[in-house]
């Protein structure tokens, strides 16, 4: 069923416990973590608990949830104050999509990127 846990999903084993992972913020429905390997000074990854392969089905499926993770990826930046409103300079949210394009990890999943150099460049 859509939404279901996949035993082989590297975010589905972080969302169960299985592999550990830095959280830093927690909802009924979504979870923030670390990334294991940094991209700026801010760089949590924002993951729906329910399993969705990117953040195109994910909204397609749920609006509700995807809403919800971009509010909790707003929350992100304001407690690691990157946010301007918590006085920072802003950030970034990325959403890779396809193998293509860099997604390594599917499992929807949002990049909350901040407090670095270069995070002014166009993509
Ligand atoms: P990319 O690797 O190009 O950033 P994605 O957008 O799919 O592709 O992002 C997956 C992210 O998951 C990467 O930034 C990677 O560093 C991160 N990652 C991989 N394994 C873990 C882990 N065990 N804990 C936290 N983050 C992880």
């Amino acid at each position: 069923m859509s939404g279901e846990p996949q035993a082989d999903c590297l975010f589905c084993r972080i969302v169960a416990g299985e592999i550990p992972a830095t959280v830093v913020r927690e909802t009924g429905t979504t979870l923030a973590f670390r990334d294991i390997a940094p991209q700026a000074p801010t760089h949590v990854l924002v993951v729906p608990k329910a399993h969705y392969p990117d953040a195109a089905a994910l909204a397609g499926a749920d609006p509700a949830l995807a809403g919800a993770l971009l509010a909790e990826a707003g929350r992100v930046a304001e407690d690691e104050k990157v946010a301007e409103s918590a006085g920072g300079a802003g950030y970034r949210l990325i959403f890779n999509t396809g193998a293509g394009a860099g997604q390594t990890v599917f499992h929807a999943h949002v990049h909350v990127l901040g407090g670095g150099h270069g995070l002014r460049e166009k993509l």
